[in-house]
């Protein structure tokens, strides 16, 4: 069982000839509304194309764009029974696409912000095998959730949008999934944040008795390819995966005999739209873990969904069924 805790935005999306100025108004394209949101994206992510029993915690106002997430999650196979609804506007972005496929987003957090752990959320969540959260919703309620974990389930947090965290929210992640930008900024805070003294971090991990376990110097001397990133962030958490687009994924573990690192790649596909990609290769992520799938295996399940929602337009729309995925995976 999963539970995703997060955000539900509706995507207001324009293509524009090209993204406007301070003071410009121009003319776009026609608008579409699309059910987004990382949280329950990856909610999505996680029932439809990873086949778990899932539960979507978050929050949506008393609109006509809250109406619009339910019944996508509802087509997604997410239970929705404790989504709460607040007097609060349903988050929203506004997107404009540019012809070369940029986009420009701006996001009213609205009913996001407004996200809590209550007693039967936390009924559900200490009910979970892995817990799944992202960074769009309040660090209090990320907190919240994992707190309220029975001992042994995962807590998989996708630090996404990039934002700092402090000690105690590291201190509850068991899986980190990050992509390369986000990567690069949590490795720049770490290394920012680093006094000698927290070296002792790294000599313990150094010590496990890896052969070849890069140390600190080692890390900071490829500290922008994937792999020092993530040997940086396996200092802080016990398991990494950094996401590389069509170049696949870098799974990264602390195992008890030392760092294990292994290259997942991507399968070769026709891209359309990378739009949710990270959010389907997440919510399959932890329904594959959720199963006692290894980090690894999960992850190679996971490019395949990642693989099938680039082809299709969309986020939640983009979704695969979990026959397609396993049928990809195992081709
Ligand atoms: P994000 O959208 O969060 O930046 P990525 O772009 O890294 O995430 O995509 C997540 C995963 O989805 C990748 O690790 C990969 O497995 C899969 N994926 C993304 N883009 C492609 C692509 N063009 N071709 C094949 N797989 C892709």
């Amino acid at each position: 069982r999963v539970v995703v805790v997060g955000s539900a935005n509706v995507d207001l999306v324009v293509d524009v000839p090209r993204h406007p100025g301070g003071g410009e108004t121009i003319l776009g394209g026609d608008l579409r509304r699309n059910p987004g949101g990382k949280g329950a994206n990856q909610a999505v992510g996680a029932a439809r194309a990873g086949g778990a029993d899932t539960t979507f915690v978050g929050a949506l106002g008393h609109d006509d764009a809250a109406d619009l997430l339910l019944s996508s999650l509802d087509r997604g196979g997410v239970r929705t029974d404790l989504v709460e609804r607040v007097d609060v506007s349903t988050g929203t972005a506004l997107i404009t696409v540019s012809p070369d496929g940029e986009n420009a987003i701006v996001v009213a957090p609205g009913a996001n912000s407004h996200v809590t752990i209550g007693a039967a959320q936390a009924e559900r969540i200490a009910a979970a095998d892995v817990v799944l959260a992202q960074l769009e919703i309040p660090l209090d309620v990320v907190r919240a959730a994992a707190a309220a974990r029975r001992p042994g389930a995962l807590m998989v947090l996708n630090a996404a949008p990039s934002r700092g965290l402090p000690d105690d929210v590291w201190d509850t992640i068991d899986v980190l999934v990050v992509n390369e930008h986000e990567a690069a900024d949590l490795a720049g805070v770490l290394r920012a944040g680093a006094s000698p003294g927290d070296a002792g971090s790294a000599d313990s991990l150094d010590n496990d008795g890896a052969p070849g376990a890069p140390g600190p110097e080692e890390a900071r001397a490829h500290e922008n390819d994937p792999s020092g990133l993530a040997s940086l962030l396996l200092l802080r958490v016990p398991a990494v995966v950094v996401t590389l687009g069509g170049r696949g994924s870098l799974v990264a573990e602390r195992l008890p005999g030392g760092k294990l690192l292994t290259d997942v790649s991507a399968i070769a596909v026709e891209a359309v739209d990378t739009t949710g990609a990270g959010d389907t290769f997440c919510g399959v992520l932890a329904a594959a873990l959720a199963r006692g799938a290894d980090l690894p295996d999960a992850a190679r399940l996971a490019a395949a969904a990642g693989a099938l929602a680039v082809t299709r337009p969309g986020a939640q729309d983009a979704v695969p069924d979990a026959a397609d995925v396993v049928a990809l995976a195992h081709r």
